[in-house]
């Protein structure tokens, strides 16, 4: 840090100094949204307002290696073009500094600033100090004119005089429910005015000392630094929905809309600091819109913490797909027809397993991939692995057959029918050999995608086990549609048949209307002698479960039922 008074020429002809530079600035921050600077250039030693300390990765506001330490604050790609006008300056051909560029926020955002300065010369006519100041061009607007409501910049403002002492009160961000599709089915004026609206009715029920603020598009805040929690922030919400109601029923219904909202309260923060308020409510206000939305959401940190094991867990995934899927790998778990007590098949089992994570369980990593659609190049992945396992196997085991699970977002998102056919071509398999299972929940049989897909593995031979089947509302017309081979029932029901009567009916039914229909049925979930003994009375085709073997790698399922494919159920 420069201290004050320090090094350099301290008077220059305008009798100026770098102390006298850092007591105008002191003064003048306190009054402004904007930063200003000098540069003491021979000196090399760059100070600005303090308020960017706040705002900017900044240790201190004073500070010598300028142009090493504004390279770690400038925007990477920006670099370039201010270190080539700082040169300009330096070799006397720029005399006044006005540059739109980009530095990068806390966060890691880019924001956009104009930065001007005029440069102030020594007796010699070098260069000596850059002075001027720093605007963010993106935050410049300070009221909406549409709802005629105070702006980001301006809560931000008022966020930041509240913090410096310990705060209590809360923050509720509303969000406008699909206002993307509002606006796109109505046109943008009605959303104006269904934005102007929102305003209207929250300002209508705000208490004393609260204070509301657009944020963004379709997103209001409302600040109440008063000696509340947020379960004033609850009664806040449903007085918006009721005064959102009067206005729906005044319109006659014309307009329709609902309202989310999510809330924090300031004393549960640990950091309570405009960023931290910022991206929690968001996560907040996300977490109310997730699923029906129409309702609002309470901060928790645990959440919020599962959230970021979530988003950490997402990244590890997507390096590991842009790493030729290091760290998955496929377990095969065997299949065992009932009657010749021998191996059918394999199911395919998707693991991942990484330094860093250690193993995690397929129930939390593959709905990340779905999501993300990252299991469109794993699913691919883990098809080649089953495709190359069953080739090999097959020369032991002719009609060994393995079985893939395949989820939605590849049916509807990728040409999965094609890599299979193309796979099953190149690895030398027989049409047949391999297996879809597909879940019956996230599938609409009136997709038209989905029957083409159903209909394409029909066509080219390759069979369909519906998995999972009595967990989620499959009714028997689907079976017609989707046309499947087998039926696979999920252990969750195979444990409630063992537990209680009627459930075990009702599977001994299935099983009946199964073979009634020409489909096969296979129970999954078997783990001791007691539960195949009862099963079995029900005739099924096939079963899966840790009883005959738990999923295991390629090596061990080889040495286990390759190369020692006896008999494995025993009779007792
Ligand atoms: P699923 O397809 O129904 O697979 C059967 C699950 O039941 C497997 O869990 C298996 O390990 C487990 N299981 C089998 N026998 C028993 C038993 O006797 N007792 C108990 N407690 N469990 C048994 P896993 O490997 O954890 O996989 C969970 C789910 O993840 C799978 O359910 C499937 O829906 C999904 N999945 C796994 N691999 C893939 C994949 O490659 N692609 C896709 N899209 N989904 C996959
Ligand atoms: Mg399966
Ligand atoms: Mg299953």
């Amino acid at each position: 840090m420069c201290r004050k008074g320090e090094s350099l020429v301290q008077e220059g002809k305008e009798g100026l100094s770098v102390e006298k530079f850092q007591q105008f600035i002191d003064i003048l921050t306190p009054s402004m949204d904007d930063y200003l600077y000098f540069y003491d250039m021979p000196g090399d030693c760059y100070c600005i307002s303090s308020n960017a300390l706040e705002r900017f990765p900044l240790k201190q506001n004073c500070f010598h290696n300028v142009v090493q330490e504004l390279e770690k604050l400038v925007y990477s790609a920006d670099f370039s073009a201010l270190n080539a006008e700082i040169a300009q300056i330096r070799r006397k051909e720029k005399h006044f500094h006005n540059m739109q560029y980009r530095w990068v926020d806390q966060e890691g955002k880019a924001i956009w600033i104009n930065c001007r300065g005029s440069v102030l010369k020594d007796e010699d006519g070098e260069p000596k100090f850059l002075v001027g100041c720093i605007n963010e061009i993106g935050t410049s607007q300070k009221a909406d004119n549409i709802t005629g409501l105070l702006g980001e910049t301006s809560m931000r403002a008022e966020i930041a005089e509240h913090l410096e002492e310990p705060v209590c009160g809360f923050f509720l961000r509303v969000g406008i429910d699909n206002f993307k599709e509002i606006n796109e089915n109505r046109g943008m004026e009605y959303g104006n005015m269904i934005l102007r609206k929102t305003a209207e009715c929250i300002e209508h029920v705000l208490r004393p000392g609260q204070k509301l603020y657009r944020v963004v598009a379709d997103e209001f805040a409302v600040l109440d630094f008063t000696p509340c929690d947020r379960q004033n922030a609850v009664v806040l919400y449903n007085d918006i929905r009721g005064e959102i109601q009067r206005f729906i029923e005044g319109s006659c219904y014309d307009s329709f809309f609902t309202i989310s909202a999510g809330t924090l309260d300031f004393k549960d923060l640990e950091k309570p600091s405009y960023s931290n308020i910022m991206k929690l409510s968001e996560f907040a206000l996300n977490e109310a819109k997730n699923g029906e939305k129409n309702k609002i959401y309470l901060f928790e940190p645990e959440d919020y913490e599962r959230f970021q094991r979530k988003r950490a867990l997402l990244k590890r995934l997507r390096k590991a797909v842009n790493e030729d899927c290091r760290g998955f790998t496929a377990n095969f778990q065997p299949i065992v027809h009932i009657d010749q007590q021998s191996v059918f098949s394999a199911e395919t089992l998707l693991r991942f397993d990484t330094e860093e994570t250690g193993p995690v369980p397929p129930t939390e990593f593959i709905p990340l991939l779905e999501e993300s659609g990252l299991i469109i190049p794993v699913g691919r992945f883990v098809m080649h692995k089953a495709m190359e396992a069953c080739s090999r196997i097959q020369k032991f085991i002719p009609d060994f057959r393995v079985s893939v699970n395949v989820s939605y977002v590849q049916v509807l998102k990728s040409d999965v029918l094609k890599e299979l056919v193309e796979g099953e071509r190149r690895y030398g398999l027989r049409p047949g050999s391999v297996i879809v299972e597909l879940t019956e929940s996230g599938f609409l049989e009136s997709d038209e995608k989905f029957i083409g897909f159903c209909d394409g593995l029909q066509q080219h031979g390759i069979p369909l086990a519906l998995d999972d089947f009595g967990t989620g509302y499959s009714n028997f017309h689907y079976l017609y549609n989707v046309k499947p081979s087998t039926i696979k029932i999920d252990r969750s029901f195979t444990m409630k048949a063992l537990q209680n009567a009627y459930e075990y009916n009702l599977l001994r039914h299935m099983v009946d209307m199964t073979h009634s229909i020409a489909l096969k049925l296979c129970i999954e979930g078997i783990e001791t002698q007691e539960e195949l003994n009862r099963i079995r009375e029900m005739n099924p085709d096939y079963i899966q479960g840790y009883f005959f073997g738990k999923p295991c790698d390629f090596d061990a399922f080889w040495r286990e039922y390759v190369t020692q494919n006896e008999g494995i159920i025993d009779e007792s």
